[in-house]
């Protein structure tokens, strides 16, 4: 049995009519995945792509709560549990005006892979709800996540399905959650991961995406005989995984010269450094403020309404939210000499802008690679929580160091052109994709 390209996106574009961001994220994984099946005819005649394309099941509930004015407030929810041919369903909660079924069976799709990455017995999903938790106050947080939960618990479990972070949930989200759900069903397991290092969280879980990133970067770097001393960075992004992306940066000894959100970016020609990441870290968390206050505080300059990506770098890690890296951005940054790109978001970089770095050779991390760090230590946060133990900062810390080794390892291995480039894509989807392949034609139909 063949199976043409073309003719895999028309039947998957047929079956998903204006998910754009799903078809996107699969339509990305078959360009290299369909001449990889072409020399497998037992993965191609067991149809494991069009069945890892489908979820295994999605959920879609109301959440309905009352605001602090004593009004109702509908929602909707969702949990799209996409593959478990590995392991329980893993994979974050999103809390965006944006989300959506497509925004969330995409995400739920690269998970799979990139959990597989990880060489952890995760499987793959994502959830979350069209409620922003922006300008709402703690009382509203949480009546949200009570009732978010109320629907979520019948469907999640800590050998079934264990949701985490992802933007909009952070640990107070997290807490909420978890409360609700011990309420409900009376018992305290790890339902749950990003929980409070009291409460059966792990060390390092905060720091892990971006602290991930960074290791990987380096790897990057180590197999190109260079280092990330010395080096420039351009981050976008001020969130969970900017911030310890940036601390890492420094303390590795390069500089950060830029941050972000939503109304512009700021830069710092000298560099951003620990005490001004301390300040951001404090405005963003707590404050829930601006990024531009720390150009007011800190004189630097500020930019209102634009990225990042044409300040002249070395290392771009666009750490935001998906497609904010388009072809013109690409450009500009292989114009500027940049040599490595490394995804923290999930699917940041359009198809066209990973053309553009494919072509010019400049080394790309796609997130299901280069982000793989969080949903690592949550891996290692459920490990603990069966053990009832918990391993100390450094223990942690070398695991989640030895992951990002392994999961470059694995990229090389798959993705390695014959002029020596390596295309961590490639790699990335080839390597997700064949243990999970394997685990799938082991289980039958
Ligand atoms: N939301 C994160 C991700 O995109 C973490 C998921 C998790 O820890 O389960 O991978």
């Amino acid at each position: 049995m063949d199976l043409s390209k073309e003719q895999f996106i028309e039947d998957i574009k047929k079956r998903n009519a204006g998910e754009a961001e799903f078809l996107q994220a699969v339509e990305e994984v078959a360009e290299t995945i369909i001449p990889f099946l072409q020399k497998h005819p037992e993965y191609r005649n067991a149809k494991i792509l069009e069945r890892i394309a489908e979820p295994e099941r999605v959920i879609i509930f109301r959440v309905p709560w009352l605001n602090d004015r004593g009004e109702v407030e509908i929602n909707r929810g969702f949990r799209v549990q996409m593959n478990s041919a590995i392991g329980p369903y893993k994979g974050g909660l999103r809390f965006h005006g944006s989300v959506n079924l497509s925004v969330l069976k995409f995400l739920a799709f690269e998970q799979v892979f990139k959990n597989s990455l990880t060489g952890l017995p995760m499987g793959g999903g994502k959830g979350g709800s069209d409620f922003d938790p922006k300008g709402k106050s703690d009382n509203e947080v949480m009546k949200f996540c009570q009732s978010f939960m109320t629907e979520l618990y019948r469907h999640v479990g800590a050998d079934i399905d264990i949701p985490a972070g992802d933007i909009g949930v952070g640990s107070r989200e997290i807490g909420y959650l978890f409360g609700q759900y011990k309420r409900i069903k009376g018992e305290f397991t790890g339902v749950l991961t990003g929980k409070g290092f009291e409460w059966g969280g792990s060390q390092i879980r905060p720091e892990a995406t971006g602290y991930g990133l960074v290791y990987f970067v380096e790897e990057i770097l180590k197999q190109q005989k260079q280092e990330i001393k010395g080096k420039t960075v351009v981050i976008s992004g001020s969130g969970n995984v900017a911030q310890f992306a940036a601390e890492k940066c420094i303390e590795e000894g390069a500089k950060v010269l830029t941050l972000s959100d939503s109304d512009g970016f700021i830069y710092n020609k000298k560099g951003i450094d620990l005490e001004g990441l301390a300040y951001i870290k404090d405005l963003k968390n707590k404050e829930r403020g601006r990024i531009s206050e720390y150009a007011e505080k800190f004189g630097c300059e500020y930019y209102p309404n634009e990225k990042p990506w044409r300040i002249k770098c070395d290392i771009a890690l666009p750490n935001a939210t998906q497609n904010e890296l388009d072809e013109q951005d690409a450009k500009q940054l292989a114009k500027n000499g940049c040599i490595c790109v490394a995804e923290g978001a999930n699917m940041p970089c359009t198809p066209a802008a990973i053309a553009v770095f494919n072509k010019e050779h400049i080394y790309f991390a796609p997130g299901k690679a280069a982000n793989a760090g969080g949903v690592a230590v949550s891996g290692l946060e459920m490990s603990q929580n069966s053990l009832r133990y918990a391993w100390t900062r450094k223990e942690v810390d070398q695991r989640l160091k030895q992951i990002m080794h392994d999961i470059h390892s694995i990229c090389v291995k798959y993705g390695k052109e014959k002029d020596g480039y390596v295309n961590y894509e490639k790699g990335a989807n080839i390597g997700g994709f064949v243990k999970i392949a394997d685990a799938m034609l082991a289980q039958g139909l």
